[in-house]
């Protein structure tokens, strides 16, 4: 009961009730799977393709995916917060890293004859705010023997928010390295647009919230319109996430979006389908 008051936002009476005993118990029985799962390797990065405007695969966003012992497959949403909350995130998120690092690796002459240039990683608030974070991917990228600038870290505005010195300068020294930086879910936390000039970044991605409406809803539209001009002013690249539609697409194309990701181009492959559709793409 006071777990649950403090996560209602403090301050608040909870009265214990059976139902929350039954929800701890879950949650500690997933954090207990979560464990196992992180030792036994079986969370491993999909590829969701990042499209240019011809349709082209220019980039990939690498994104979690969990198989169970069953053949079942858990989505993200339904371990990522967990693994943020017990801090296993940190240990998980090494395993992606070097396993995506490994990944381009394996392929990096492939990827170069098909034209894609980078892969993309997401990192959590609790991540980047962990101080080895920045050594741990500038060693790991120097001993897969790979070159950081193929890498782009997509962190969400609001994990940029949280300690801004520690942003600025972990941002800058991995910047230095070659990593590319991107801004995530842009437009949905409460970032102060004064500081997106201040951060070393490359890239920003327009969150699906607003592709979702950008159709239909004049008032969404005029704001992703207004990212989408901000972004090239700064001189950053953009992408438009969730994008479904072909009248989506069109309408940000007419608007100067210069990338896309969605279901409309590709779900999230595992990485030997991701291969082989680049590949196909190229004899088509
Ligand atoms: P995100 O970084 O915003 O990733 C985009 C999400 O949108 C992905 O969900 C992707 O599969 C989904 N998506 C892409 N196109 C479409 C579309 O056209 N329609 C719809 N409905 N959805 C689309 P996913 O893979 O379930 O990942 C959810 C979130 O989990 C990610 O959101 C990211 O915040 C987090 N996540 C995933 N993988 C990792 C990881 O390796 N490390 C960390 N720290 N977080 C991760
Ligand atoms: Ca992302
Ligand atoms: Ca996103």
């Amino acid at each position: 009961a006071l777990h649950e008051s403090k996560s209602m936002g403090r301050k608040r009476v909870s009265v214990f009730h059976p139902d929350m005993q039954k929800r701890a118990d879950e949650q500690l029985e997933m954090e207990r799977r979560l464990h196992s799962a992180i030792r036994n390797q079986e969370i491993a990065p999909y590829y969701q393709p990042k499209v240019d405007r011809y349709g082209k695969t220019r980039s990939a966003e690498a994104l979690a995916r969990w198989h169970t012992r069953d053949g079942g497959t858990i989505p993200p949403n339904q371990f990522i917060p967990i693994a943020e909350n017990t801090g296993l995130i940190v240990e998980l998120g090494k395993q992606l890293i070097s396993s995506v690092f490994a990944f381009a690796y394996d392929n990096l002459e492939r990827f170069e004859r098909h034209g894609l240039c980078s892969i993309a990683i997401n990192i959590s608030a609790r991540q980047f705010l962990d101080t080895g974070f920045s050594d741990f991917v500038i060693d790991e990228a120097r001993r897969i023997g790979i070159d950081p600038g193929f890498f782009i870290l997509e962190i969400t505005e609001e994990a940029m928010m949280q300690d801004l010195n520690h942003t600025i300068s972990a941002l800058q020294r991995l910047k230095d390295q070659g990593f590319h930086l991107s801004i995530d879910d842009f437009g949905t936390g409460y970032s102060s647009l004064r500081y997106l000039k201040d951060f070393p970044l490359d890239e920003l991605k327009i969150d699906k919230s607003f592709v979702d409406h950008v159709v239909k809803n004049r008032s969404e539209r005029a704001i992703v319109m207004s990212i989408i001009d901000l972004a090239l002013n700064l001189d950053l690249n953009i992408v438009a996430e969730g994008v479904e539609t072909r009248e989506q697409f069109d309408l940000l194309c007419k608007h100067d979006c210069q990338f896309f990701q969605g279901y409309l181009f590709s779900r999230p492959l595992p990485q030997d389908q991701f291969i082989e559709q680049l590949a196909k793409h190229e004899t088509a």
